[in-house]
């Protein structure tokens, strides 16, 4: 492991300011927008919008302010997820150059009903992410655009508005809003054909299904099927679209499933060619091509650890494997991503290297520059 592999990572988080919300928005409205705070040394307090809820969260550690105040440290939240230039120099020892950004309190939004509020929220975030955020590092990250998606021509008008001012790529949760259709629906229609059109990536993280997935379970090996049940939302977001036909009507649609792993493509893949064959009496509607083949080339997907991830690859022909470090986050890589690219990289081909950890990035992402040569 002497030598340094970089890579690009499809799954990186930043935390928002805590006074974001009030940086950006008049004042009664900065105040319904989702906030968090420690209650205790594993529990958070989530408010949106007049309504709060508890959630258990990993162990924290404390430590001195600037003016030697008492900060309550998350250990999945380390300096560099708020400092942009403090992270930058996490990157640079971790060896990723450039990542798409997800929120995390703007996670929350997807709990706003008012879709007035969302509206306005997703406009002034995203203007901040493009100036405050995207311009320190322009050519290395990618923040992701926060959604209004409980009215669809809300969401055209952000998609665009978002690539207006500079951004590449929209952030969709997996699942649905309530009250809207599910995304297989015509309704979504017009969402499609202005990424397609703006050139916006579209970003599904998975996890983000809407309801209480962290407690789904109980019981013995309740932490690891509520973990692998978290994943199943970027597969259904994924199908939805390639069953729909929306890669057949916008072949230039480019999806992102991120942090879902990277090997269940060619088994949903293989599943739905089945049922495209077996079943195709009752298939609506017809697709000019197999279901797989849309999925391989209009869906890219980021995994971390995952050993069977390079396979999908060399072994079964999915080039749309994408590394991800889920910086800074527990399931990630952080402290330990040069390990992990090595174990998972050191014996597959260059060219199967390369594509993983830059290639498929750079298709998305083309503007984003070249690591430095190891
Ligand atoms: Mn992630």
């Amino acid at each position: 492991m002497s030598d340094k592999i970089w890579a690009h990572s499809g799954d990186s988080h930043f935390l928002e300011p805590a006074d974001l919300w009030h940086q950006i928005m008049p004042v009664a409205q900065a105040d319904r927008m989702p906030r968090t705070e420690m209650i205790s040394d594993d529990e958070e307090l989530v408010t949106v919008d007049g309504k709060s809820f508890t959630r258990s969260v990993p162990k924290t550690f404390t430590s001195k302010g600037a003016t030697g105040e008492t900060i309550i440290e998350m250990s999945h939240r380390p300096p560099g997820s708020r400092d942009v230039n403090l992270r930058l120099t996490d990157l640079d020892e971790e060896g990723i150059w450039g990542e798409v950004m997800y929120q995390s309190i703007g996670l929350w939004c997807s709990l706003i009903d008012d879709p007035q509020l969302i509206r306005d929220a997703a406009r002034a975030e995203n203007e901040w992410l493009a100036s405050e955020i995207q311009s320190i590092a322009p050519d290395r990250l990618v923040p992701s655009a926060l959604m209004p998606m409980l009215q669809v021509e809300d969401a055209v008008a952000e998609c665009l508005h978002a690539a207006d001012v500079g951004l590449h790529i929209i952030s969709l949760p997996t699942g649905n809003p309530q009250g809207t259709r599910d995304y297989n629906d015509k309704s979504w229609e017009p969402l499609w054909a202005a990424a397609e059109e703006a050139g916006m990536v579209v970003g599904f993280h998975i996890g983000t299904d809407g309801g209480d997935q962290a407690a789904a379970f109980r019981g013995p090996g309740g932490a690891i099927l509520n973990y692998v049940q978290t994943t199943y939302g970027g597969q259904y977001a994924a199908m939805k679209l390639v069953t729909a036909g929306v890669f057949e009507r916008h072949p230039d649609l480019k999806v992102l499933i991120s942090e879902g792993g990277a090997s269940w493509v060619p088994f949903i893949g293989d599943r739905m060619n089945e049922a495209y064959r077996q079943h195709g009496m009752f298939v609506r509607p017809q697709l000019q091509r197999l279901p797989k083949e849309y999925l391989y080339s209009n869906v890219y997907a980021s995994f971390q650890h995952d050993e069977t991830a390079p396979a999908a690859m060399w072994a079964m022909g999915y080039n749309n494997v994408m590394f991800g470090s889920d910086y800074p986050h527990l399931e990630g890589t952080y402290g330990h991503t040069q390990k992990t690219l090595h174990e998972l990289f050191d014996d597959v081909a260059p060219e199967v290297r390369e594509r993983i950890t830059t290639g498929a990035f750079v298709e998305l992402f083309p503007h984003v520059s070249q690591p430095p040569a190891a």
